[in-house]
Parts: C-alpha cells; structure tokens; sequence
C-alpha cells in the first residue's frame, strides 16, 4: 500500500550510510593465550543512535572507548537493555566466517520488542557487522577455540527518570577477540541445582536476552562456588523443571527404561528457556544424526532417577561463548551425581557434535550456517 504523503517513513539501519573514522591510537594487542574472555577490546566499535523522532541515524564505525551518557538514561534505572553474542572465525586461510547471523538478529529484535526498545534491519545491521570485522581483521585470532566476540547492545537513553517507552536509544556493536572460554578447557564441570533462586519463570523474561536476567544469577553463581560447583543449574517451581545452567542450555542424553537413548532438552513455549543458536543447532544435527531428541518441559526428576540408574550417559551445556561444555556431575539437596567419564571422552555424542560445530565454525566443511566474508 502505498504511503500517504503526510506520514513519514522513518529510516531503518542503512550500511550504505556507514561512516568510518579510522583510530590513530591503535590498542595493545597480546597473545592468544592471554586473551582470556571478554577482557580485551579491539581497536573500533560500531555505534548507531536512534529517536522515536528520527528514526535509526547513519551508522557509525568509531575507535573503541568511554562514552557519554546523560545520568538519567533510562538504562541506568531501569535496565532497559538487551544484548547478543556472537562470534566470528577466522578459518586456515585466513577468511572471515560468522556463524548463522542472521538468527541474532531474529533474536536481538525479539528481545527489543519484549522490551518496547526499537527493532531495526537485520541485514543491514550484519552488513555493518562485516564492516567492523574487515576493519579489525588483525585483531581476529587465527587458532582453533579462538574468535572474535561479538557484543551488540542495545539500551535506551531516554533522558527522564519517569518510566516510559524508550524514546531516545543506542546500539553498539562490540568486539572482543578471545580464548577458550573455560580456562580449564572442556573438562567437565559439576552444576549446582539452585532452588532457592529461580532464573526464569512462565511469562517472565527468561527468554530473551534482557541484562535483567542476568544481574541476580551472580548470586546463583556464588552459592554455586561455595558448594564446590563451577555452575548453577536452574530450576524452578515444586516440580523442579530444569531450565538452564551459568548462560547455557542443557541437554542430557538418556537412555530410556526401554533401553533407547533419548536426548533431552527443556522445551521452549513457556518461555522460561533463552532459544539458543547453539542449542537450535545440537537439535538439527541430532535429528540428522538420527538421534531422538525430546523437547518437553523437563522435570529434575528424570535426570536424578536417570543418574541413579545409571540410564544418564551424557550432560552438556550449549551457547556460543563456550560452544559445548560438558558436565560431569550434578549437586542437588547436598547429594552428588556423579555422570560416567566416557560420556565426554573422545567418541561421545557431545564430543562428535562438538567436533561437528567447530568444522563448520571454522570453515573446515562447506556449511550453509558458515557465513564467509572473506
Ligand atoms: C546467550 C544464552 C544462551 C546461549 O545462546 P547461544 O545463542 O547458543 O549463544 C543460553 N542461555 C542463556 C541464558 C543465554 O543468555
């Protein structure tokens, strides 16, 4: 239909309109092996204002730094803000690849509307994204397990202390090049089951990726490390359904009393489940494989009952910033459940698929979900 003359269209992101200033103060580099997660920031950053009266403004490609910000941001008070994380590989000949964008992109607008924040072209803000990574390319390391982090952000810098919708907001586009997240590499972890502390909840906002959700899970992770865990694996109601460990989702491969083996992975429709790419992706390959995967709301009780008849073979966590990490015991009411050590030796399911993930991350084999930009 078209637009009549009196109602103007307001722009969306444009990367025809990307402006760049390039830094005249390069960064510090370091080693890969000091990287660490998410401590190192590389040379430029990408920053895009909107308002409710101009729409989304000309993207822009800025040197990496402090930024101004009027002290009664909205986001400050009210947190309203919700980020991404991705990541981009450099493969053996030295070409950049991002693993499915575009589903970030999907997500990151899912969670600005939960949030009343501004949606915006996806592709346009990828096309950006490239841009950034171009530029920084020297700063993407080279090796196996190692990426270049993506953290787009976007908040509201709506100047009132009033609650409204967000007028004023601002996306950002950061990039961290990083190491293996897990200093101890993919040796298996122990999760606490925290019960007194509930993550997410049906009708909550569990489900996307809102700062919100993850200030109070620090307590969650302390009490964790208290009880000699290095996670929380988190439940919530009477029944206990499980929802999710640290900022992963989980999966467990059981065999059923029938003797088939099931994987398992708490379902998505009450919202209490953050849909992970990369849990979006063990589920494909799964089903590919053969495998039969159960998606269903998931009480704790199957897994204990599983672990105490030995019917419980593989736990792992899923999400970008680890990829896959294996869990080797669980802590519920003070009790340990400890998982057999060959459900995440070499030739276990979570190791085939770990595998399987990093091929295609790494451009090792063609793969729709690799996106390369040279
Ligand atoms: C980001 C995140 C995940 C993982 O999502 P990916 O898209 O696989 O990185 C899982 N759980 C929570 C709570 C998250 O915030």
């Amino acid at each position: 239909m078209a637009q009549s003359a009196d109602v103007k269209v307001l722009p969306d992101i444009q990367a025809s309109k990307l402006k760049v200033t390039n830094t005249s103060r390069p960064l510090p580099k370091c080693e890969p092996e000091e990287l660490g997660f998410g401590k190192v920031i590389s040379d430029h950053m990408l920053m895009i204002q909107w308002s409710a009266a101009e729409g989304w403004n000309a993207p822009e490609i800025v040197p990496s730094g402090p930024i101004g910000l009027h002290p009664f941001s909205h986001v400050f008070h009210y947190a309203i803000e919700c980020y991404e994380g991705m990541k981009a590989y450099k493969d053996s000949d030295g070409n950049i690849r991002m693993f499915r964008p575009e589903k970030n992109m999907e997500r990151m607008n899912v969670s600005a509307s939960r949030l009343c924040l501004p949606n915006f072209d996806g592709d346009e803000l990828v096309k950006c994204i490239k841009e950034l990574l171009r530029l920084d390319r020297d700063w993407i390391p080279q090796k196996k397990g190692y990426a270049m982090y993506l953290r787009p952000v976007m908040f509201s810098t709506t100047p009132w202390l009033g609650l409204t919708q967000c007028s004023e907001a601002m996306l950002f586009v950061l990039q961290s090049p990083v190491g293996p997240y897990f200093k101890s590499g993919y040796v298996p972890i122990k999760l606490h089951v925290d019960a007194k502390y509930i993550r997410a909840w049906p009708g909550g906002t569990g489900n996307v990726k809102f700062g919100g959700n993850y200030a109070p899970t620090v307590a969650s992770q302390i009490a964790a490390a208290k009880a000699g865990c290095s996670q929380a694996l988190y439940v919530y109601d009477k029944e206990e359904w499980v929802t999710e460990a640290g900022t992963m989702n989980m999966f467990f491969l059981i065999k059923s009393t029938s003797g088939t083996l099931q994987l398992f992975t708490p379902s998505l429709e009450d919202g209490c489940i953050l849909p992970g790419i990369t849990r979006l992706s063990v589920i494909e390959l799964a089903k590919e494989w053969g495998t039969e995967v159960v998606e269903e709301p998931l009480p704790l009780k199957i897994v204990i009952d599983a672990c105490e008849q030995d019917r419980c073979l593989e736990a792992f966590g899923t999400g970008t910033a680890a990829v896959l990490q294996p869990v080797g015991a669980l802590q519920h009411n003070g009790k340990d459940y400890t998982l057999p050590e060959d459900g995440f030796a070499e030739g276990s399911f979570q190791m085939k698929m770990l595998a399987k993930l990093k091929e295609i991350q790494y451009g090792e084999i063609e793969h729709p979900w690799s996106v390369c930009i040279t």
